[in-house]
């Protein structure tokens, strides 16, 4: 059965650089439609250009846009035999879509990363992301290609290129985006809370802590349903 991940928590709850990790452990793509829209953006597409203003005022994108976006993405052949989504869904239609999209593709292993908010302003407000492939700082100088290699100051070791702050993470931003999670996207926690496969994990620990929780977790909630489907591979 594919392992059709999504993992929920608020803004610099270490979602994305998580994700990544646990993709590349089990060979499925990370899906990040934060990362999709910044790319939109540097290229200049149609898309780019409708979202820009609202990713930097730290609103959401409409329903509509982002699951067209999504519904794409899941098509592509990699994505057959599991994904991991990170920043989708954020809106209880979001989430109502995807249950939609996936309901031949076996059960959603829901991830809820759980951090108190005064640990995400402090973290938000040190976050670096590579100026030229996007990758987080953290998650770079683990999972690139030039991982292990001698780090350079302020520079991204998967690509060499100058790590700098990400435009919605400074001050006044941050806080719209927690506001914003707070209203729109905690809600789906309640969405997906009585399912046998969602589990929250405590992502305030050290990043190799969390990981390892998360590999459990998913791993439980993944028995779960391969139980619930009589063990019958999708
Ligand atoms: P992220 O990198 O996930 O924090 O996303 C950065 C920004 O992209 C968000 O603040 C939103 O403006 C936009 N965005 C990303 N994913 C979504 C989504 N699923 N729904 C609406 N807007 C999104």
């Amino acid at each position: 059965m594919a392992l059709n991940v999504i993992m929920l928590g608020p803004p610099g709850a270490g979602k994305g650089t998580q994700a990544e990790r646990f993709a590349h452990g089990r060979g499925i793509p990370k899906i990040s439609t934060g990362d999709i829209l910044r790319k939109a953006v540097e290229d200049g597409t149609e898309i780019g250009g409708l979202v820009k203003a609202i990713m930097d005022r730290g609103e959401l994108v409409n329903d509509e846009v982002m699951t067209g976006i999504v519904r794409d993405r899941l098509e592509k052949a990699d994505a057959r035999s599991g994904f991991v989504l990170d920043g989708f869904p954020r809106t209880v239609a979001q989430a109502v879509a995807l249950d939609d999209m996936i309901l031949d593709r076996g059960s959603l292993l829901v991830i809820d990363i759980v951090v108190p908010e005064t640990e995400l302003v402090r973290r938000l407000a040190g976050r670096m992301i590579c100026a030229d492939c996007g990758a987080n700082a953290g998650e770079a100088a683990e999972s690139g290609s030039l991982a292990g290699t001698k780090a350079h100051p302020g520079r991204c070791r998967r690509c060499g290129g100058a790590l700098v702050q990400r435009a919605d993470d400074s001050n006044g931003v941050v806080r719209e985006r927690l506001k914003v999670y707070h209203c729109q996207t905690e809600p789906l926690v309640e969405y997906y809370r009585r399912r046998p496969t969602f589990r929250s994990v405590n992502g305030a620990q050290p990043p190799d802590t969390v990981a390892t929780d998360l590999e459990t977790a998913v791993d439980a909630a993944h028995r779960v349903a391969m139980a619930a489907s009589g063990g019958v591979p999708r």
